[in-house]
């Protein structure tokens, strides 16, 4: 059986035409090796995939150089709204919430729905009722406010409209090293534990100046997160409209089980092919049943790393 092995992503998307300091850089290189060091540490204490990709995510949806939970994105009318998934390779259990403003951490609130409830996805006022009642910390929604979310909502609409992808305005203003107006701001977790259990988490604030009410792919079961012991954990950052309309995670897992794809194989098909022959952007994480680990993309960057147990975190920025 394989080394305990995590993956993680904080967004995928176009390198900044910022001058970029190596300090600014290093800052991105060390967020992504410290939380894999953490998924690393939880796995090697024997703890489940399920709490190494509910924790890591956690620790990424805190952490303001990523955005997701505090620092996510804004809609066209000025809210947040923000989704999460996670899901259980062992059982395919599942649990997601959508369009939620006042949790602090949606990824917990997935987690609750996964062990608290029949249903699998909630959402709005129901997500955070069922969050409040579950003990989870709440938040007023100016809680997601940055100023620089606002600023860059302010460019997309100047763009008549646009929504994040194609926008290319007011990169220079930013020292992120992948462009903050053409970059996904989802981040993402992958494991697979000592007793051979897969596990995926995604949670997202969506993408800038998008309508209000708008769910993407990070919530669904399939397009923006899937696991399953028979073959592979995934989760996704992109165009999550593409991600959805391709099921682009469960269709890793249905290459590999139906085609004999190997891992590899079957995510630079989704990735490098089927979404981009729809204009779908961004890229996945995935690791399979083996402990093969794959991170492919098809923009110019995504935030990523992994790390087998006993091992030195691996992460990297650009292709
Ligand atoms: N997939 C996300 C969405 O469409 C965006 C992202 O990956 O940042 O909401």
């Amino acid at each position: 059986m394989s080394k305990p092995v995590i993956a993680i992503h904080g967004g995928a998307g176009a390198i900044s035409r910022a001058a970029l300091s190596a300090e600014k850089e290093q800052h991105y290189i060390q967020a992504l090796s410290d939380i894999v060091a953490a998924g690393q540490a939880i796995l090697a204490e024997g703890g489940s995939a399920l709490d190494a990709v509910t924790q890591t995510v956690r620790l990424l949806e805190e952490c303001p150089l990523f955005n997701a939970g505090k620092g996510a994105v804004f809609t066209h009318q000025g809210t947040h709204e923000l989704d999460a998934c996670v899901m259980d390779g062992r059982t395919c259990d599942a649990g997601a919430v959508a369009g939620v403003s006042r949790i602090r951490n949606p990824i917990l609130a997935a987690r609750a729905v996964l062990e608290n409830s029949s249903h699998v996805l909630f959402g709005g006022e129901g997500a955070e009722r069922f969050a409040a009642n579950h003990g989870l910390e709440m938040v007023e929604p100016d809680f997601f406010f940055t100023q620089e979310r606002f600023d860059q909502l302010h460019r997309a609409q100047a763009e008549q409209g646009r929504v994040l992808l194609d926008h290319d305005g007011a990169a220079a203003l930013s020292d992120d090293p992948l462009d903050p107006d053409r970059k996904f701001g989802t981040v993402g977790a992958v494991a697979l534990d000592a007793l051979g259990n897969l596990a995926a988490a995604t949670s997202t604030g969506g993408m800038t100046n998008k309508a209000a009410g708008r769910i993407g792919d990070t919530p669904i079961i399939g397009a923006g997160c899937y696991a399953n012991n028979a073959t592979v954990a995934v989760s996704s950052t992109g165009t999550g409209e593409i991600f959805m309309r391709t099921v682009a995670a469960y269709d890793v897992a249905a290459l590999i089980e139906y085609a004999g794809l190997t891992l590899q194989q079957a995510s630079d098909k989704v990735v490098m092919e089927k979404l981009l022959a729809m204009g779908g952007s961004g890229g996945l994480i995935a690791i399979d049943r083996f402990g093969n680990v794959a991170l492919p993309f098809n923009s110019e960057g995504m935030y990523r790393g992994f790390g087998y147990v006993g091992d030195a975190p691996s992460v990297g920025i650009y292709r």
